[in-house]
This record gives structure tokens, C-alpha cells and sequence, in this order.
């Protein structure tokens, strides 16, 4: 969030005040009542979540439990952290209320120290695997859930498949770098026609999908078990692929309710879910319930969904699969949103790499007598 063109942590508070976290709890216990909601995750980001400290975390996470256990809904804490801070005691806490989280991590040592360096730039490397080792020991090293990790094309995919595959952690994700069409990401040019741009994404995340793919059970894929699903005719569990939904607010340190923070990556504003007649929304002021209601909320949902999508994705045979790809990655000051992902022709190739491989892997099935007309009638209605 430090370098996306929407600066606005700039005038915000470091950290979140007891009061803003008890509006919130109850803002939150409110909506679950009367939604009837009997699951809740509450996702601890930063920046660095573990710069908040200890007691600043256990009284965050006591006041969301305590609050909303009179309702009977379920809370699930995950945080997600770069690592450098964890340690034996820090597990303690977060198994205390069963905080799962990811460790932010681009590679091994020279992919790691490309981006994710200190304020001094310096090298976090030894810390976060300092921290990798810690919670291979640890008694609570079920909470970690995985990596997160952004591609660098400078990075080798497989080689940095291998490395963080070798932590065996349950799950992996690859996320694309922020960009947009006037902003467009490295190895990307922008303009003209970006169904028929360089796919260097893809060329990317294609070997890795084929190891994969050719060694199951050696850890989860998130982007590519979701290209999976939906191609399978499934419903996506992110917001990058397929057809989806508004599912997910940012509350940030002042109580402004606000969109993913990757849209601070569009434009300046570009989070807010306000409206310019009004004061944006804030957990003290907003309802969740009076929020869900709100044009640029109904607006977002939209955009998430198929019939959100421009011309030109609405007649895209990936449609189905691609699902015009992360909204942000959609923006230019010229159409808006109404744009194909700035990585289209990525998206297209992997999308049709994935179901040509899921086609051969599923041919023996296919003529299988008693499968035959079930998965024709699929195929047939998709
Ligand atoms: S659906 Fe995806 S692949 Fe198809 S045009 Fe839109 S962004 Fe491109």
C-alpha cells in the first residue's frame, strides 16, 4: 500500500484505537444478527499486522471474539505477514485465537531481496527463513497456511516454484503485480489491443501450472485450483477469476470502510465506497447492513460479476474462466472499468492452457459408458 498512487495511509493513524475496534466489533455483531451470518473472517493486513505489537493484537482479537460470541457466529482470524517478526511467542498468541495466517515471500533469496527489503534496504531474507524454520519446529505450525507471492518475471518460475514448494506449505498463491492500463505492469506495454499483447505472465505461470499439475498433492495452487473449478463449472473462490462477487471490506485504522485495498493501485480514491453527495463510510457512522445498499457497493458487486464486464470480455470464449480477470487490473482514466484485464492475452493463454491440460487429463473419463452423456450434457450446456 506504501507505493500504490492513492497515498491516503499518509493521513491515517498507525494503528487502529481501542474505540475504533470496539465501533467496529459492534458495527460487525450488528450486521451478522441481522444478515443471519454464522461465519465471519476477519483478516489482520498491513502493512506489517505484527508491527502492532502483542497486546494491541490480543485486545483486538478478545474484543471481535467477545462481541461477537453473543451472536453464536464463528470467527475466523488470518493475518497475513512478510514474517520477519514471528517467533516461538508470537505462535503462542496467534494459536491463543487460532490466527492462521500467510507469509508474504517472493522466492528464494534473490527473489525476496528484489522488493522486499527494509526501510534502510537492507535484506529481510535471513529473517523470514529464520521464521520458515521456526515454524517448521513449532507446535502451532498448522496456523501457517501458505505463501503468498507476487511474480517477478526476473524471478525463474520453476526455480521459484521449487523453493518455496520445499517448505511444503499447504497452499501457494501467485499473485499478479498491480497494474492497470495507463499504470501497465512490468513486461507489459499498454495500449492498442490487449487481447493481442506479449503474454509474459503466462509464459510465467505455465511451467509451474505443468509441474504442478503433473505432480498432485504436493501443495495447493490457488489461482490455478480456481481455474480448475470454474472451468470444472464451479464458483470462483477469488476475485481474479471467473464470475464472483463484493464479499470483502477494508476497514481501515480511522474506521473508513473501504474496497480492497488494490485499488489504491487504480486511482486516487479509488477504495472508497462513498459517494460524493456524503461523508465516505466509517464504522462509527455506517451500518454494514445500510452499506450494502449503497450505489458504489451494488456498483463493485457488478463489476465482480459477469454482467459487469465489458463488450468485449462478455464475448470472450474464456469469459467462463478468466472472468475479465482482478477489477483493478481493468482501470484506465479513459473507459474506467470497462476495460479487459491490462493482462488479457495473459489471462486468455493460461485460461486455455489450463483447459486444454484438464481436457486430456479428463479424456479417459470422458469415454467411460457411464460418464460419457453426463459430462457431454456439462459440456453441451456450458
Ligand atoms: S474475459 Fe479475460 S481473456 Fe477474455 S477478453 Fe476479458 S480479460 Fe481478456
Amino acid at each position: 500500500m506504501y507505493h500504490h498512487v492513492d497515498q491516503s495511509w499518509r493521513d491515517r493513524p498507525r494503528f487502529m484505537s481501542d474505540e475504533t475496534v470496539k465501533a467496529f466489533a459492534r458495527n460487525l455483531a450488528d450486521y451478522v444478527m441481522s444478515a443471519k451470518i454464522d461465519e465471519v473472517t476477519v483478516l489482520l493486513h498491513g502493512g506489517e499486522p505484527l508491527l502492532a505489537g502483542e497486546q494491541r493484537i490480543i485486545q483486538f482479537c478478545n474484543t471481535i471474539r467477545q462481541t461477537l460470541e453473543s451472536q453464536a457466529t464463528t470467527v475466523e482470524f488470518a493475518m497475513q505477514t512478510n514474517g520477519v517478526l514471528l517467533t516461538p511467542r508470537w505462535m503462542e498468541v496467534l494459536n491463543e485465537f487460532n490466527v492462521t495466517f500467510g507469509v508474504s515471500l517472493d522466492g528464494n533469496r534473490t527473489a525476496n531481496d528484489r522488493h522486499r527489503v527494509d526501510h534502510a534496504g537492507g535484506s529481510s531474507y535471513e529473517e523470514v527463513e529464520r521464521a520458515l524454520q521456526m515454524l517448521q519446529a513449532s507446535p502451532h505450525g498448522h496456523l501457517f497456511r501458505g505463501f503468498l507471492s507476487v511474480i517477478d518475471l526476473d524471478n525463474d518460475p520453476l526455480a521459484t516454484y521449487r523453493y518455496l514448494a520445499q517448505w511444503k506449505p499447504p497452499r501457494l498463491d501467485f499473485l499478479f503485480p498491480e497494474g492497470t492500463h495507463d499504470r501497465p505492469p512490468p513486461g507489459i506495454k499498454g495500449g492498442g489491443d490487449v487481447t493481442r499483447q506479449p503474454t509474459p505472465y503466462a509464459d510465467w505461470l505455465i511451467p509451474i501450472f505443468d509441474e504442478w499439475f503433473n505432480n498432485p498433492g504436493e501443495t495447493g495452487m490457488r489461482l490455478f485450483e480456481n481455474l480448475i473449478d470454474v472451468l470444472l463449472g464451479g464458483r470462483s473462490q477469488t476475485d481474479g477469476t471467473g464470475d464472483g462477487s463484493f464479499n470483502l471490506v477494508t476497514i481501515e485504522t480511522d474506521g473508513a470502510i473501504e474496497d480492497v485495498d488494490l485499488y489504491k493501485a487504480a486511482y486516487v480514491g479509488a477504495p472508497s465506497l462513498g459517494l460524493p453527495s456524503q461523508p465516505p463510510p466509517n464504522v462509527f457512522s455506517t451500518s454494514f447492513a445500510e452499506l450494502t445498499s449503497w450505489p458504489n457497493v451494488i456498483e463493485r458487486h457488478r463489476l465482480n460479476m459477469i454482467e459487469g464486464l465489458c463488450r468485449t470480455c462478455t464475448q470472450c470464449p474464456a469469459v467462463q474462466a478468466c472472468g475479465g480477470g482482478f477489477v483493478p487490473h481493468r482501470w484506465s482514466l479513459a473507459n474506467g472499468f470497462s476495460n479487459p484485464s491490462v493482462y488479457c492475452a495473459d489471462l486468455y493463454k493460461l485460461s486455455a492452457h489450463v483447459n486444454h491440460k484438464l481436457g486430456m487429463a479428463l479424456k479417459p473419463l470422458l469415454e467411460i459408458d457411464q460418464v460419457k452423456p453426463l459430462v457431454q450434457t456439462k459440456y453441451a450446456s456450458g
